[in-house]
């Protein structure tokens, strides 16, 4: 299979999507620098059918060349509340929910996703990999770090045939990670992005209404109340 890109023809990029408001801030991204989005999205843990839901109005919205969703159940794994091992922590002061890894941390996911993607890319002929991560809301995820997605980088050009057959060099980006989550908020308003399909939270209802009260929404709705917006997204009892 050849990979020869057309110069003429934008090109493509592997997005992860999860449905939550950092995804869909930054397929907009990708789409905004001039990429052609291939969204990805991987159903691993409790919220399936909301996350799905969530990840396809929001890729319809924005505009996908295509759109994969994957289930990789990670449950039987453990090791995380966001996977149904143990309660998601409720009502959490903004000072504990910045510091330490929280029990939402599920083990190695973004270097699964990340995995993920890049095997799409690699067989798409794409050398391009978004993803929404941010390392100022929640510092301490080990794998949200630019030093992480450097290493992932390097990684895929070590770990692929294109890679090494110096094809192209693959980039992981981005957009987000040094944006606090008001920024992000301003700058996806800015690209046209409706928050109101966005999903976020990490313990949903079985209607699939966000709780309020998980870091997710805590820091979602702190976030547009200190800009002076509502929250467009559906919340059970706020
Ligand atoms: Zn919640």
């Amino acid at each position: 299979m050849s990979h020869t890109t057309d110069p003429n023809q934008p090109k493509k990029a592997v997005v992860l999507l999860s449905g939550g408001l950092d995804s869909a801030t930054a397929l907009a991204e990708a789409k905004a620098a001039g990429f052609e989005p291939y969204a990805l999205t991987v159903l691993y843990g409790q919220r399936h059918a909301v996350e799905r839901e969530a990840a396809r109005a929001v890729g319809h919205s924005l505009g996908v060349a295509r759109h994969l969703e994957l289930e990789v159940d990670l449950r039987p794994f453990g090791g995380s509340s966001l996977v149904g091992d143990g309660e998601v922590p409720k009502d959490r002061p903004t000072e504990s929910m910045t510091h330490g890894i929280p029990s939402t941390y599920v083990p190695a996911r973004n270097t699964i996703l990340l995995s993920l993607a890049l095997a799409w890319a690699e067989s798409l002929g794409a050398f391009d990999l978004f993803v929404g991560v941010n390392c100022v809301d929640y510092s301490g995820y080990p794998d949200c770090r630019p030093e992480y997605l450097r290493a992932f980088e390097n990684l895929a050009n070590l770990a692929t045939r294109v890679g090494v057959e110096g094809e192209g060099q693959f980039r992981v980006h981005a957009p987000l990670i040094t944006l606090t989550k008001e920024q992000i908020i301003l700058r996806g308003r800015e690209l046209g992005v409706d928050y109101s399909l966005t999903h976020s939270c990490y313990d949903p209802s079985p209607q699939g209404l966000g709780c309020g009260r998980c870091d997710a929404c805590s820091i979602r709705l702190a976030a547009f109340e200190r800009l002076g917006l509502e929250d467009p997204a559906c919340y059970a009892g706020v």
